[in-house]
């Protein structure tokens, strides 16, 4: 039984990551737990970070933040998915859609039917059965819940906000609930020479905090996991070898857009964010393939109106500490890794940690069970979106070197393997929790070209007009959700513009 538990946490670093874990903290550990968080304003912030997923609700829902009154506070918008465009080729684009598609039978998927019809001759592509697709390229939004008790609306929806004014919400609910900020810079990690633990970090204004777990959210450097502890970096850029990223704004325009945007370019790919007061760009591109200058006159190039500040140049390399949770330290947010934004996951990963730590939350001793458990899920859930985002890039037809050698390169042999059995009989399996849904992986094994030679021999068996009636009634029930949606620009205007 755990009777005196470790209280005294510790948390490095200010950032979305560091307000998220001292919000979450402070919601839900009681008064015995004192929680330090200290960030240094002469260092900042990595300032990006504007696009998320669903799972972002949850986080708010346990805050308490009310959706309308949230939007409003970070300027942000409503996102149905991210449109990928020039992916497979120039000119071509697809939607990877949050929530679901028409309704299966049985224990069959719907997209096994949409696989028959499609083989058959039908015209209608898998998206045409999509609210989330159909509201996004229809501008339209409104968060409609499903009936109490009645099946999915297959609708769902994440935000774009501004980083910056999310962190200040944040904060102020964790100051609110007593999380203790200090401000200063780290000159020094603290060990202890017995146990090799951190037990405390001295300030370059005079300040000594001493703790009992510490939270590393103090960004790309990993001041205590990777420079204190040494945890080593497993490098992924051999999968995914974008390096670096340009970031800057440009004014709103209308339509919002109510998805993210994310265009393939010469030798990486490029972001458009829509928020109520701004626009936000950014190209993330191999630093091997194409000078900096060239991705900064191709970002500018291809924005949608002028820069409204400086471009922002960010460097990084991908890929995750080998452990996240090393002796009493634990690293959340860029200090644990980094994937580039595509699926826009780093937040979430965050969110994620955070919910893994509670769960595992020490007694009166660390347990390495507890420690190996949580490096164990995490690793597996890095290395699935690992997986999903090099899939992007793999499967493309597209003629520039660097696509060329993506298209080239030797995957993880997981990725080889659900590619092929989606190839060669069209199906998808989610595996334990990974994040991303069967919906999920088919929208972009298919949007990459990869066609299945077949589909299961239970649809086959369905007879043509209870298929024709199923591909009817899902077709319906989209264009429903979509039809009773005002425009995205009207959602906004009428409950949550911004002051
Ligand atoms: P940071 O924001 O870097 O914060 C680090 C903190 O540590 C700061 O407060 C700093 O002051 C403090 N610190 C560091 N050293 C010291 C020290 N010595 N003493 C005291 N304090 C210190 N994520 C998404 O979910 N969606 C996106 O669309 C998205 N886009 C991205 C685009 C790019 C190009 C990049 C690079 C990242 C993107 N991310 C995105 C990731 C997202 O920005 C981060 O996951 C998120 O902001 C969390 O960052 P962080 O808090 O870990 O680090």
């Amino acid at each position: 039984m755990a009777n005196n538990p470790l209280t005294r946490f510790v948390i490095v670093g200010g950032g979305t990551a560091g307000w998220m874990t001292g919000a979450l903290f402070a919601r839900f550990l009681d008064s015995r737990y004192s929680i330090t968080l200290v960030e240094s304003d002469a260092i900042g912030t990595v300032g990006v970070g504007e696009a998320t997923i669903p799972m972002l609700r949850l986080v708010n829902r346990a805050l308490g933040f009310e959706e309308e009154e949230f939007v409003k506070a970070t300027q942000g918008s409503f996102k149905l998915g991210i449109e990928f465009d020039g992916w497979r080729e120039e000119g071509h684009r697809y939607m990877h859609a949050f929530g679901g598609m028409g309704r299966g039978l049985a224990f069959l998927p719907f997209y096994q039917f949409w696989l028959r019809y499609a083989a058959e001759g039908g015209e209608k592509s898998i998206w045409d059965f999509s609210p989330g697709a159909k509201a996004a390229y229809a501008h339209k939004f409104a968060p409609l819940n499903a009936a109490p008790n009645g099946p999915s609306n297959n609708l769902a929806w994440a935000y774009h906000f501004d980083a910056g004014l999310y962190a200040q919400l944040l904060r102020k609910y964790a100051e609110a609930r007593g999380v203790n900020r200090v401000e200063g810079k780290i000159e020094h990690v603290r060990l202890d020479p017995e146990s090799g633990h951190i037990s405390g970090v001295d300030l370059d204004n005079g300040i000594a905090i001493d703790g009992d777990i510490f939270i590393d959210c103090s960004g790309f450097r990993s001041l205590l996991l990777g420079e204190a502890l040494n945890v080593p970096f497993d490098d992924w850029s051999n999968w995914l070898p974008c390096d670096r990223a340009i970031a800057v704004h440009c004014k709103a325009t209308s339509p919002t857009l109510p998805y993210t945007r994310a265009s393939a370019r010469k030798a990486g790919w490029q972001w458009r964010i829509p928020l109520q007061h701004r626009t936000g760009n950014g190209h993330v591109y191999s630093s091997a393939h194409l000078s900096d200058d060239e991705a900064q006159a191709m970002l500018l190039a291809n924005m949608d109106g002028k820069p409204t500040g400086e471009p922002r140049q960010l460097r990084f390399t991908t890929g995750m500490r080998r452990q996240v949770w090393h002796k009493n330290c634990v690293a959340i947010g860029l200090a644990a890794g980094f994937m580039e934004p595509l699926e826009s996951t780093s937040i979430h990963l965050v969110q994620a940690a955070v919910d893994r730590f509670l769960k595992l939350l020490p007694g009166d001793r660390i347990a390495e069970a507890d420690v190996a458990e949580f490096n164990r899920q995490t690793r597996f859930e890095w290395e699935s979106i690992r997986d999903f985002l090099i899939l992007h890039y793999h499967r493309n037809g597209r003629q520039e070197p660097f696509w060329q050698a993506c298209a080239a390169m030797e995957i993880p042999a997981g990725l080889d393997h659900r590619i092929a059995l989606f190839e060669e009989s069209g199906r998808i399996f989610r595996e334990h929790e990974e994040l991303f849904t069967e919906t999920g992986w088919m929208q972009v094994l298919l949007g990459q070209g990869v066609t299945p030679r077949a589909y299961h021999p239970v649809a086959g068996g369905l007879a043509p007009d209870k298929l024709d009636e199923l591909i009817q009634l899902a077709e319906r029930a989209a264009d429903q959700v979509v039809g009773s949606m005002p425009t995205h620009d009207k959602y906004l205007a009428r409950h949550c513009a911004a002051p």
